[in-house]
């Protein structure tokens, strides 16, 4: 259920409202607009509805939220959009995310170059994998604590934030060290203790589309983050299994407007694990971009042919500023505008 507070409501008789949802065992999740404040109550709908919160001071209504996802869906928040900062730099609304990284940290040289590329091109976030999730259990599996540590080190120079996926609770501490993002990849989508636990954790995440999974079930998957009340979450489109073998997956771009319609939360676009190749990573970005995406998240390294894992589709670092200045272009179609560090 949601409780749409009155414009006029105090600050005490939205905080009663809240302590009564409590009273009966649910979740209470405020959010406060620009207008109103919107509560949304998560539990049982009879001891909810029993509560008869039509009519307690300061409400202005009481309405059921149909969807099975509640706190990500758009009514949960009224029509508004969720915008993320990340160290300054903001997620959603009118801005552009450019995210760009290599898939994996290999040596400090590649991380710094990499990082300096992104910085010099006017990067919004930093990505890059200390822990890969690999087809095969025989391929690099990532420098885990090391790529962790030289993670921090491009932080520290280049000051962008670092984007680095969470595969295992286990390395939750550790990651949260460095990460101001925790990705959450596409073959976790459904680890649904994974997903509370980077919800306690409370650290933004960015969660990417399981290879064959709906937008239904990724909606669900970014709810179990946010009933345990973290409410920074970026939904990721990254291409999903079809039965064209042409390309690595298929870009499911129609998600972009669907997700936006569906959700509060800022959506990202993966075109290179889509792609598979880095010629069509370009044109990918540019749809994306022009078709409203929050950002893209993009791989790029300086040396790709040398690159460990997923050179073919990696970006030439030093082409990086070229690119960035393409996609911008594409983003203003949308009426967005780069996210840059705020000053
Ligand atoms: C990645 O971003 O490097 C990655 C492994 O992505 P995905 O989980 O989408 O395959
Ligand atoms: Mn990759």
């Amino acid at each position: 259920m949601m409780i749409v507070m009155k414009p006029t409501a105090t600050e005490d008789e939205i905080q009663a409202v809240i302590d009564r949802i409590r009273s009966v065992g649910a979740r209470a999740h405020p959010s406060r607009g620009d207008e109103v404040t919107v509560i949304g109550a998560i539990g049982d709908r009879e001891h909810v509805a029993r509560l008869e919160l039509e009519g307690t001071p300061g409400v202005e209504r009481v309405v059921p939220i149909l969807k099975p996802y509640k706190l990500s869906s758009t009514q949960f928040k009224h029509g508004e959009r969720t915008v993320l900062d990340i160290g300054g730099r903001k997620v959603g609304g009118q801005n552009f995310a450019m995210i760009a990284g290599p898939c994996t940290v290999e040596s400090r040289e590649q991380t710094l170059d990499t990082a300096r590329a992104v910085r010099d091109a006017g990067g919004t976030l930093f990505r890059g994998g200390a822990y890969k999730p690999r087809t095969s259990p025989y391929a690099f599996q990532g420098l885990g604590q090391e790529g962790l540590r030289l993670l921090a080190e491009a932080k520290a120079e280049t000051g962008l934030p670092i984007v680095t996926e969470l595969m295992d609770q286990r390395d939750l501490e550790q990651v949260l060290e460095v990460a101001d993002v925790i990705q959450i990849g596409a073959r976790n989508m459904q680890n649904y203790t994974l997903l509370a636990e980077v919800g306690r954790a409370g650290r933004p995440v960015l969660l990417k589309r399981g290879l064959s999974a709906t937008l239904e079930e990724l909606l669900m998957a970014a709810e179990y983050i946010l009933k345990e009340g973290n409410e920074s979450v970026m939904l990721c489109e990254r291409g999903i299994r079809t039965f064209e073998t042409a390309y690595r997956f298929t870009l499911d771009l129609t998600a972009v407007p669907v997700l936006k319609e569906l959700s509060h939360l800022p959506v990202i676009v993966d075109p290179s694990h889509a792609a598979g190749r880095r010629d069509l990573v370009t044109p990918l970005s540019l749809a994306a971009a022009a078709a409203g995406a929050d950002g893209i998240i993009v791989e790029l390294h300086p040396r790709p042919d040398q690159a460990i894992c997923d050179g073919p589709q990696a970006l030439i670092a030093n082409e990086f500023g070229d690119y960035v200045e393409r996609v911008q272009a594409a983003a203003a179609v949308a009426g967005k505008a780069l996210s840059v560090a705020a000053v």
